[in-house]
Formats: structure tokens, C-alpha cells, sequence
């Protein structure tokens, strides 16, 4: 089966498959972009995220995320704040010349809590893992200054915006990490990408009030309105190029 898909693509049946996208902008993202896969941590290898970018570069306009393309479009954006995207994935970016929007949680200001809330079976050891490094303020500063980069939030502490009781922890939760990283970066933040896609109406118009401006999930909650939330296709380390260019395709024509 992956013989044969290769085949076809080289045939052209991925620039078909393509087509089939109209004009649309479609968003990508991604997590931990590592040297080699680490199946454990599910990152996206080097060679494959360089392919990737390759690809996009050549088959799509490729913008920033938040705009809309007069053509078929891409944008490329990053969740949870790993410091390979600062040291792995950005050389490849600045390569191809590709924006993207790194999605980063405020507890980075305090050290080392950010690999645990991501994970909350893990414990300190974890800070030490090359693919699970997060950024902290000093390389989200670096990685916030390099022009084809716009920061977003993922939240204060990743958990589930929903699962939050008082209306105070849910407010308080969207403003801090807003007002922390704008703090590092010295730049606003607008962008806010619900940690596990997971939002509804009443997250989005109180994140709305405290200044965020563009809402990013992964699929559609049915209980909640779809104005003005963005969705992303995850691009999956685990399985080939020509596998993630069918699933990419297959979840932007149901959208
Ligand atoms: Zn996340």
C-alpha cells in the first residue's frame, strides 16, 4: 500500500487530490519537530517537516496564519512551545521563507511546570528529554524575534478551558497568559489556540472581551457556534508523507 501510493503520487495523484481544494486557505500545525521521530512523544522528524515545508512552499501560497489567500493557501502553526521550534523547525522556516504562529503557554515564566501540565503524568525528569524541552522566556525571546514568527496563547496552564469552574479561574486564565507573554515578547498577543481543541461560546466571548482576536481549534465542538473559530489539520509524525497530504485533503473538504 505505501509502494503503491508513492507511485501514484509520482504519477500526480496528490496535484489531483489538490485541486480538490478549490482556493481554500487551509492551516496545518504541529508540535515537537525533533531530529529523528520519537514515537513516545509523537514529534515530526526533521526530514519529513523539511519535505513537508518543501511541498507546501511549492503547491500552495504559504501566509501567515490568520490570513486568507486569493489562491490555495497554507498556514503552518506550532502548539505547546517546545524549544526545537526555536532551534529545529525555525532554520527550516527561515530556509523556505515561512511564516508561522507558535502557540506557547504562560506558565512559562515559571520554570520547569510547563512539560508536567502538558503531561500530567509526568514528573521533573521529563525537563531533561531533548523533544519534550520547552521554551523559556529567554528563547521564547529569540524565537519571538525572528520576523516570519507571530506568537500565540495556548493558555495559562494547558488545562481544558471548559473543565474550568469559576468564571474569576477561566478570566483569569486567558489574561495571564496573554499579559505574560506579551510581557516577554513585548509585542500583543491576539492569537489564542484552545489547549486539546477544546472550547465553547462562553470561553470565545470572554476571551474576546480580554483581547484576543482569532481562535484556533482542531475540529468543530457541535454544541457551540462555528463563527469565527479556525480549525487545524495535525500533521502526524507516525505515518508517511503521502498518508498526511490524503488526511490533509480529507479534513479540509469536510470544513
Ligand atoms: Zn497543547
Amino acid at each position: 500500500m505505501k509502494a503503491l501510493l508513492k507511485l501514484l503520487f509520482k504519477l500526480g495523484l496528490d496535484r489531483l487530490l489538490l485541486l480538490l481544494l478549490g482556493w481554500k486557505t487551509v492551516n496545518v500545525f504541529y508540535h515537537s519537530i525533533t531530529p529523528v521521530y520519537d514515537p513516545e512523544f509523537k514529534t515530526v522528524a526533521l526530514a519529513d517537516f523539511e519535505r513537508q515545508m518543501r511541498y507546501f512552499k511549492k503547491h500552495f501560497q504559504v501566509l501567515p496564519l490568520g490570513v486568507k489567500g486569493k489562491r490555495r493557501s497554507i498556514t503552518i502553526s506550532f502548539d505547546d512551545g517546545f524549544l526545537n521550534n526555536l532551534t529545529v523547525a525555525l532554520p527550516i522556516l527561515i530556509k523556505y521563507d515561512i511564516p508561522a504562529t507558535i502557540f506557547v503557554v504562560g506558565s512559562i515564566e515559571k520554570e520547569g511546570n510547563q512539560a508536567i501540565q502538558l503531561r500530567p503524568w509526568a514528573d521533573h525528569s521529563f525537563e531533561k528529554i531533548e523533544s519534550w524541552r520547552m521554551l523559556d522566556p529567554g528563547t521564547l525571546k529569540a524565537l519571538a524575534s525572528s520576523e516570519l514568527i507571530t506568537i500565540g496563547s495556548h493558555g495559562y496552564d494547558h488545562v481544558k478551558l471548559t473543565k474550568i469552574e469559576s468564571y474569576d479561574g477561566l478570566v483569569n486564565n486567558l489574561r495571564e497568559s496573554k499579559k505574560t507573554l506579551e510581557k516577554i515578547i513585548k509585542k500583543p498577543v491576539k492569537m489564542l489556540a484552545f489547549p486539546y481543541g477544546d472550547y465553547d461560546d462562553y470561553i470565545v466571548s470572554h476571551a474576546r472581551r480580554i483581547g484576543y482576536t482569532h481562535f484556533y481549534a482542531v475540529t468543530p465542538n457541535p454544541k457551540a457556534g462555528k463563527k469565527d473559530i479556525n480549525f487545524r489539520f495535525g500533521i502526524s509524525g507516525k505515518t508517511t508523507f503521502e498518508v498526511n497530504i490524503i488526511n490533509l485533503v480529507k479534513f479540509w473538504l469536510w470544513k
